[in-house]
This record gives structure tokens, sequence and C-alpha cells, in this order.
């Protein structure tokens, strides 16, 4: 096991890895920038070390910096949580140099996932359903023209090195391609650096379900069920819940035998997510995230299994311990992302918390790294909390989730908190009957009745 784990991140995954070291018994470095000197993840650890000014380039996202704060604190292996340097296969090769491990995948997987064209050429090699599009880049409009005949309209145009829902386009007929490819491209360069695109059949209704994976580099992985994050705006994930209302036993059973049979070929290393799009029966595979997901412990709470733990230990070189017999899905778990912005409009709101009461009781969890008297910063992202409620199913689920919400209070900054009540209370919502547009077009109907 590692001696020292040096967490190259902010926030509530700082503290969640925190808490996983801590109860691993490993010693923790912080690292932080200078607008973060006060951030819980500072308090809780052995060591902090501040790396840099507040822009996330000049601190967390500055390798230099956080070498030497693992060079000077003697950490031995590093976690990078999720977002910043997380699924960066250059900072893992650079800390391989310098012999301190990398809490995450082999390099090579990180690359090949972080190309969307390379992942889906994989995906379907391993023998994971894709979406119909072209096999590589697309680089003129003619060949777009040929394979969007193909496929059929309407179709999407994707960034190859793509995130956040930047870099995408949707062409409902032959006219609209062209604009659609260039301002793709436009995107994609000034967001990545790279307008590789490619064209992908666009799915009217689907739902956003995901696997959550975890293998030790050896060729043993599993599969630990689904989230169904179908709720978003923005193409951001703002409720997760697993497992997913629209998927039965069989159906889980068999897209999770596919991935769990493709990580063991892959001989994959670590956690990491393979996302679908599911739409009449099928899945089709959009990407694969190499990290821990901010949206990891529904799945903690449905399987018992502490991921960020598990994570740790494989990284160190340990054989997984359980098998896929071993993987038990109990009752159902939803996560609503409390975020420092208006509830209708999403203006960002950081500033002072005057007032930070968290909900309790059995089955409620929130990770989250504020307390009151802190003051959010406005550099970052604008996370509050993840509210995380169990139940033995989804009726108790949702019942726990509506007094909890109702127990929660934020004062000091607007939160997103009271659109997750309205969320709460609706019929499409508690039927589980939604799909990816449907929070959009929810924000649209509500703005225009008020
Ligand atoms: P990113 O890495 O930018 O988040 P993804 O490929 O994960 O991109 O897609 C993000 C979201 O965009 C999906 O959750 C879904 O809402 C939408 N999306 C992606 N591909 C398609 C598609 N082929 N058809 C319809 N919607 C799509």
């Amino acid at each position: 096991m590692f001696e020292k784990i040096l967490i190259a991140n902010r926030g509530e995954i700082a503290l969640r890895i925190l808490r996983a070291a801590k109860e691993l018994g490993v010693a923790t470095v912080a690292v932080h920038s200078t607008a973060d000197a006060d951030a819980m993840h500072v308090k809780l650890a052995d060591e902090s070390v501040c790396i840099g000014p507040p822009s996330a380039t000049d601190s967390y996202l500055n390798i230099p910096a956080l070498i030497s704060a693992c060079e000077i604190t003697g950490a031995d292996a590093v976690h990078p949580g999720y977002g910043f340097l997380s699924e960066n296969a250059r900072f893992a090769e650079v800390l391989e140099d310098h012999n301190i491990a990398f809490i995450g995948p082999k390099p090579e997987h990180i690359r090949i996932m972080g190309d969307k064209i390379e992942a889906k050429k994989t995906a379907r090699r391993l023998g994971i359903p894709c979406v119909p599009g072209s096999d590589g880049g697309i680089t003129d409009d003619d060949e777009a023209m040929r394979v969007a005949n193909d496929i059929g309209y309407p179709v999407l145009v994707k960034a190859a090195a793509g995130g956040g829902g930047r870099g995408m386009k949707v062409a409902r007929t032959q006219a609209d391609l062209s604009n659609a490819l260039s301002s793709a491209r436009q995107e994609a360069k000034s967001a990545f650096g790279d307008d590789a695109v490619y064209l992908e059949k666009y799915l009217e209704k689907p739902r956003h379900i995901e696997i959550q994976v975890i293998g030790d580099g050896r060729g043993n992985a599993v599969h630990l069920g689904e989230r169904d994050c179908s709720l978003q705006r923005r193409h951001q994930k703002v409720w997760e819940e697993g497992p997913s209302p629209a998927l039965n036993l069989e159906q889980r059973e068999k897209i999770g035998m596919t991935v769990a049979k493709a990580m063991q070929d892959l001989k994959y290393l670590g956690v990491g997510t393979v996302e679908f799009l599911y739409e009449n029966d099928e899945f089709y595979f959009i990407e694969m995230n190499t990290r821990i997901q901010v949206e990891h412990p529904v799945t903690e709470m449905i399987t018992g299994i502490d991921l960020v733990n598990e994570q740790i230990k494989v990284a160190a070189g340990g054989i997984l311990p359980f098998t896929q017999a071993d993987i038990k899905i109990d009752g159902h778990a939803i996560e609503c992302r409390v975020n420092a912005e208006h509830p209708t409009n999403f203006r960002p709101s950081p500033g002072l918390i005057t007032y930070f009461h968290p909900p309790g009781g059995l089955g409620v969890r929130v990770d989250s790294a504020v307390y009151q008297g802190y003051r959010i910063p406005p550099h970052y992202d604008s996370l509050v909390g993840k509210l995380i409620v169990h139940g033995r199913n989804r009726t108790e689920c949702l019942m726990r989730l509506r007094r909890s919400l109702d127990e929660f209070v934020v004062d000091g900054i607007d939160t997103t908190l009271p659109l997750f009540r309205t969320l709460v209370r609706n019929q499409d919502v508690l039927n589980g009957d939604y799909d990816i547009h449907w929070l959009e077009n929810f924000l649209k109907d509500s703005a225009v009745s008020e």
C-alpha cells in the first residue's frame, strides 16, 4: 500500500479521497491555490502545500508545481479526482517517470478513451454496441454528406476531443450539414485546440445510462450496475439514479456483462464508466470516462462498495477482491448535484455561506466540502455538494429524498435546491418517465409560465 497520497484536486472530491485514504491508514497531502487556503480539504489533510494562484491553469493544472509538492512532502502516489488532470495521460506518465504512482488507469487507456474516435473504434472491437456513424474522423463535406445519407438524418457532428457537451452540433437536413460541420470544428478548435470531428446518428429521445466498472489491470474486471443520468441541463448531469427506472434485470445483466467482458479483455486498471445512450431497447456507446465520476456515490449506496478505497487498492497493485457473483444491487439511490446557482436562471452565485444545515438520517449522505462561514470562490465549478439518498426501493428513495431536500438549508447564496424540490414532486420524474431532453423542456415550459 502507498504511504502518502497527494490529492491533486479540491472541493468535495478532495474530501472524498481524503476520507478513503484515512480509512486505509494512508497519510494525505492536500494541495491548494491561494483562493482555497481556507478549504475543508486543506484543514483535514495531514499536510498541505500551496501550489499557485487562483487560476486553475497556474495551480490545479500546474504539473511541475504538483511534482514539486510530491517531492517536498515525499508522497508516493497522486489521486487526481475528477476534472483537472484526471484524464491527462501525460500527467500519469510524468508521475511514473518520477516514481510516483498515478491512481488511475494505464496512460494508454486514458489516451485511447480521451480521443472519442479511437474510443469508438476500440469499443466496437471489444464488442460494445455503438451509435451508427462515421468510422473515423470526417475531413471534408462530401464525405460527411455520404455518411449522413447512409445513416439518415438527423445527424450529430461531434468533436473527437469533446467534453462537457462542447463542439456538438445537430444537422436535421443536408442543408444544415455544412454549417454544423464548420461551427463544430470552430468550437472544438477553440475549446480543445483540436478541430477533428466525426458524425453520429442523432438519437431523438434517448436516455443516458452508464455502467460503472473496476478492474485490476490483470484481466479481472467487474461491472457494478448502471446509473441513469438522463436529467441533464446543457449536457451536464443534474440528477443521477440507479438502477435505471427504464431497465429490467435481464437488460441490466446483458449490457453489464458485455462491458465487464470488454474491460477484462482490455486488462483495464482502476475505476471507469462506460456511457451509453439508450433508445428503443438498444444501447449505443458514446464514451468512456477513465476516472472516478461525480455520481459514483449512487453506485456505492446500492452496492455497499467504497469505490475510492478499491480504486486506491488496485492502483497499489492489489488484486480485485471480488468477482461478478459477489456484486449485489440493493435498493435504489438518487443523487442531486446542488450548485451555487440561481434555481431558475442558473446564474452562478459564489459568496459567503451564512448558514449551512445538511439533512441526515438513515440512508442519507451529503458529500460536500462547504461549511458555515465558508466563502465559495468564483474561480471554480459551482458544486456546493451532492445529496445522495438510498431507499429499499425507488418509492422509498423518492420519499426520503423529498424530506431530505426539505431539511437542507444553505443561506447566503443562491442554490439549485428549489429546483430539486420541484423535480422530486413532478409526476414524470416520479414515474421515471424522462429522456435526455426532458429537463431542458421542463425548464423552458416553467420559464414561460412564471
Ligand atoms: P461530452 O464528452 O462532451 O459530454 P458525450 O458524447 O458524453 O459528450 O455526450 C454528452 C451528451 O450529449 C449525452 O449525454 C447526450 O445528452 C448528448 N449526445 C451525445 N451523443 C448523442 C447522439 N448521438 N444523439 C443524441 N444525443 C447525443
